[in-house]
């Protein structure tokens, strides 16, 4: 079942939700209220509490989970709000949210049509629409709309098929003719001389953008706020095990031991996997984010261009923020390379002429774990007490609540929801792989 509506989602969240959720709500309220605002304006802004605490382990956890990105930190916040469970652990190697949930171009959206990836995007984007209230924090959720651009007649027919089976399961799709893209987005180039000239596109209006590191402040905020141990610059460098089963982690501050362990790593996915004896199906890539100078507000939607890999938006501060194809080889490092900016920004001027006159502000590289199908992995792993939260490739970031919302379901229940139940490890070995891009074991086509 597809969530419709706020009924549905509670319906799907475990019975106790309901009280628990009240009572977090009431907890956060009495930290950022309208009265907590108004007397802290009036005090200077001295006497702000820390979002959160600066945690120092203790021995023992029944949950311990590796990273604090989005992923971590939401699952913990679930632990406790979805299943009461708060002897919980973040630990994180080096500061919380600067993965890459600190990383990426904050694009949500739910335009997904592989039976597998669609209910679980779009559960994604019904947390998202509700987020800032439920954790009390604002994530400036910004439903500006995306524009995926059509260049010819296969896609047309591709657009129109995906935009079907997503209607069919109740999600906004809407097939635009040029004439509406031109209203909607004056800039592009449409000139018909062009090497890729833009015939339409498909149109999802609840996509849009969030921004990033408070999705990571807010999920800390709260999760903590039940008493989630949040630990920075804690790095996981192996298992404890007893009897086969993992029973806590080896960290540069010391053993911790825990019933259950789960890694939410992203790009060192396969490098903490390696340390438990398990080898993924994950290759590890840099991806690169890019942003301008600020400009005045131009452009309002998010684009992606559909005849090769490139997509923008604008950020509330006025940069553009665009991205394209990954690094082709494989990499650990947090840069990326010359080629990929040549690429990016020359796509950007033939789509977009006027970005031609504009300076690029920063840009920065992002270790992305690419499954060989592209979608991820939410699952209990081969050796007993180890979970995984992985193989996001460039797209976990929408993904945000509900992967923490499965996972937490996972651990807790130490089995799949239905949702995430077809976001296996087997899955690469009996063949039912979730390849919604049709491009194969080929990451870089994903
Ligand atoms: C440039 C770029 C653009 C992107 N754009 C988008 C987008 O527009 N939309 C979208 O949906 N997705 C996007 N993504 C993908 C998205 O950012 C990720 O899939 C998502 O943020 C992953 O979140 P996470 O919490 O799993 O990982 P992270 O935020 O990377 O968190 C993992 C944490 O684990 C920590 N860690 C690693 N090893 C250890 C260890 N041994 N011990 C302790 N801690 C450890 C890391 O320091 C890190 O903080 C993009 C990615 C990049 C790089």
């Amino acid at each position: 079942m597809i969530p419709a509506s706020k009924d549905d989602l509670r319906k799907i969240a475990a019975p106790a939700a309901a009280t628990t959720a009240a009572s977090t709500w009431a907890r956060q309220m009495s930290r950022y209220s309208a009265f907590a605002l108004l007397s802290n304006a009036l005090t200077g802004n001295h006497h702000w509490p820390r979002a959160w605490r600066d945690a120092q382990p203790k021995a023992q956890y029944d949950v311990v989970i590796v990273g604090a990105g989005g992923h971590g930190l939401a699952s913990a916040y679930y632990l406790t709000s979805e299943h009461g469970i708060s002897n919980v652990a973040v630990l994180e190697k080096g500061w919380l949210g600067g993965g890459n949930t600190g990383r990426n171009t904050t694009i949500v959206r739910s335009n997904y049509m592989i039976e597998g990836n669609t209910a679980f995007y779009e559960f994604s984007l019904k947390l998202w629409q509700d987020l800032s209230r439920a954790l009390n924090y604002n994530v400036m959720y910004s439903p500006r709309g995306q524009l995926n651009l059509v260049h010819s007649k296969a896609q047309w027919d591709a657009a129109a098929r995906r935009g079907n089976i997503m209607r069919l399961n109740g999600i906004d799709a809407e097939l635009l003719p040029l004439s509406e893209v031109q209203k909607k987005a004056p800039y592009l180039d449409y000139s018909q001389n062009m090497r890729f000239p833009i015939q339409g596109a498909l149109w999802q209006g609840r996509a849009g953008t969030v921004r990033h590191d408070a999705v990571a402040w807010g999920y800390a905020r709260a999760a903590d706020s039940h008493g989630v141990d949040i630990i920075q610059q804690c790095e996981v460098t192996g298992f404890l095990r007893d009897n086969g089963r993992i029973s806590g982690v080896e960290t540069s501050k010391g053993p911790i031991k825990a019933g259950k362990v789960a890694i939410c790593v992203a790009g060192n996915s396969s490098r903490l996997a390696n340390m438990a004896g398990l080898r993924l199906p994950i290759e590890s890539h840099v991806l690169q984010a890019f942003v301008s100078e600020p400009l005045k507000p131009v452009i309002d939607t998010v684009i992606s261009f559909g005849a090769g890999h490139f997509y923008i938006s604008q950020s509330d501060k006025g940069g553009l923020v665009m991205g394209g194809d990954l690094d082709g080889y494989n990499s650990y490092a947090q840069r990326g390379n010359l080629p990929i900016v040549e690429d990016v920004l020359t796509t950007a001027k033939a789509l977009i002429p006027f970005t031609s006159r504009l300076r690029i502000l920063r840009h920065w590289g992002g270790i992305t774990d690419m499954t060989m199908d592209g979608s991820p992995i939410i699952a209990r792993m081969p050796i007993d007490g180890l979970y995984l939260d992985g193989g996001w490739c460039y797209g976990g970031f929408k993904a945000t609540p509900a992967a923490g919302w499965c996972l937490a379901w996972t651990i807790a229940k130490d089995e799949p929801h239905e949702l995430n139940r077809k976001f296996t490890l087997e899955r690469f070995a009996d063949g039912t792989l979730i390849d919604e891009k049709g491009a194969g074991p080929i990451p870089a086509a994903h």
